[in-house]
């Protein structure tokens, strides 16, 4: 009997996998539709190499290999590793796409560090630290994405007061385009170690990180429901408590008062003599979530019963201790959609602390307008980030983290297009930037104009790469 397709079946292209090579060779060139979390990209590409329990040495040599022979074919090559990003960043259309699926990690409790290779995914790095009392120091908000995609994206997440990932990786391995195994990092090739962070994949293959670690401690939350007018100047100053752990805002996406209140979470550490619990929450919990979450799509009421339930429900919830590795636990299928006619699409803006209030206007003004359905806006602290070439955060910036349910149509993608323009080019005006791992819905001057350096990242990857080999549909639209 044949098994139904699954969502991460079309992600990974696993349902195509049984008829495509598992191994780099040219021997049976059968082209294969891959396609990325937005669901809204298919890609034909010209092999599939699915790297699943490869040993680390054997990966080289075979990754080697198929360098040499994508450059001569002149195929582009593309690499991912959960493939969540959402404008084809991890797949070049009639390339070699190489999908790292699994991954190991070896923690060094007298470094305060982990080795991860690269296909190594946030909850096997969480299974890893926990027994020994540790936890990753910045990760995404969802533990499904791979190491190397969160360094070649320069992820951030909601630990305080962190800036991007970046800032906690001590060094990477790299393979580039001529199968070189190069160590980068602040001190040694600091210069590729900069353009690789954030850099999507066009520099080379990162074949494992050296990242820093803290200790995962029990934490429990405070909650401030707060006018939005007021919630920049708190959100930093709350930042600066050096017990404040874990923090995010979110703003009230109701309708009749859109944008009007926010609510300020805040995780402080708590004392316990008790062993941490392990690094779980309850089914009940998550289905309960899922559905809340849902219940907005087309309805007012339902965006004012999340309201309700984050800013009520939860905070007189009898426990809502965690600990650090818990909160980081969180599988995107929380609040995954199943609605096979609509995607979760997500936008992501930085602004400097003050000129948030009038980015909470330009969403106002551009956001009511807009048919499309926004879901939730989520507030983190990112700090400065002074090692990547394509910075999004150059200073302090209060990201906000936007995810809108589309409908799979030609006109919602077009309407999703204006509205991302009309967003960024406000957003430029207030010296702010936006996030390259979405849909490629930005115009090239607005990468341009944001991206102060973009023409020297171009030119420096020419020079590195100069057949081109590492490529995407992000090098595509912008850079080529
Ligand atoms: C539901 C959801 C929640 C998200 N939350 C956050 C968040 O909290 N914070 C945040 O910053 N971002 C967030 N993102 C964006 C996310 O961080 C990026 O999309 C990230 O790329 C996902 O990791 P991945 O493993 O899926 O990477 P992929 O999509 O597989 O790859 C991303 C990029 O990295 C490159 N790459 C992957 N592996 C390698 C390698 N070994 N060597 C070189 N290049 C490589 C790919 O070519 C591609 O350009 C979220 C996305 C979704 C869908």
């Amino acid at each position: 009997m044949r098994r139904k397709l699954t969502r991460r079946d079309m992600i990974t292209g696993s349902a195509a996998a049984a008829c495509v090579l598992v191994a780099p060779r040219r021997a049976r060139a059968q082209s294969v539709t891959l396609n990325d979390a937005s669901e809204l990209n298919p890609t034909p590409v010209a092999r599939h190499w699915i790297v699943k329990g490869t040993p680390k040495t054997d990966f080289i040599a075979r990754l080697r290999a198929e360098l040499k022979a994508a450059a001569a074919e002149g195929r582009p090559v593309a690499v991912s590793t959960a493939r969540h990003s959402m404008g084809g960043q991890s797949l070049a259309r009639d390339g070699v796409a190489v999908s790292l699926m699994d991954g190991t990690c070896e923690p060094n409790s007298q470094s305060r560090s982990y080795r991860a290779t690269a296909g190594t995914r946030w909850r096997d790095v969480i299974a890893t630290l926990d027994p020994l009392g540790f936890s990753p120091a910045v990760t995404q908000s969802n533990n499904d994405f791979g190491v190397s995609g969160t360094f070649s994206v320069n992820a951030h997440g909601w630990p305080v007061p962190y800036g991007p990932f970046g800032s906690t990786v001590r060094s990477i391995e790299l393979m580039t385009a001529d199968g070189a195994v190069v160590t980068c990092s602040r001190s040694e090739n600091s210069e590729l170690f900069r353009l690789a962070l954030g850099g999507y994949g066009l520099l080379g293959v990162v074949l494992s990180a050296e990242i820093e670690m803290v200790d995962n401690v029990l934490l429990a939350p405070s909650y401030d429901i707060i006018p939005s007018a007021d919630f920049a100047p708190r959100f930093i100053d709350a930042t600066a408590d050096p017990a404040a752990r874990m923090m995010y805002g979110r703003l009230s996406v109701v309708r009749e008062d859109f944008l009007d209140e926010a609510l300020l979470t805040t995780y402080r550490p708590v004392d316990t003599s008790d062993p941490l619990p392990p690094p779980e929450f309850g089914s009940a919990a998550k289905s309960l979530a899922r559905r809340v979450y849902r219940a907005q799509i087309g309805s007012d009421r339902g965006k004012r019963m999340r309201w309700w339930v984050e800013t009520v429900l939860r905070p007189h919830a009898s426990s809502n201790r965690a600990t650090r590795n818990a909160l980081l636990n969180t599988p995107v299928a929380l609040l995954a959609s199943n609605d096979s006619a609509r995607v979760d699409i997500l936008h992501e803006y930085f602004v400097p602390a003050e000129r948030f209030g009038d980015f909470v206007a330009l969403c106002r003004e551009v956001i009511q307008v807009s048919r499309q359905e926004l879901l939730n806006i989520t507030l983190r602290y990112v700090a400065a980030d002074d090692l990547s070439v394509l910075a999004y955060a150059p200073g302090p910036r209060i990201a906000g983290v936007m995810a809108f349910s589309q409908r799979k149509t030609p006109e919602d993608e077009r309407e999703m297009r204006r509205l991302t323009q009309r967003l960024i080019d406000g957003v430029a005006a207030l010296g702010g930037s936006f996030y390259l791992p979405y849909r490629l819905h930005a115009r090239r001057d607005q990468v341009e104009r944001i991206y102060a350096n973009a023409g020297a990242f171009a030119a420096a990857k020419r020079k590195l790469d100069r057949k081109l080999i590492f490529r995407n549909a992000l090098w595509d639209a912008y850079f080529a």
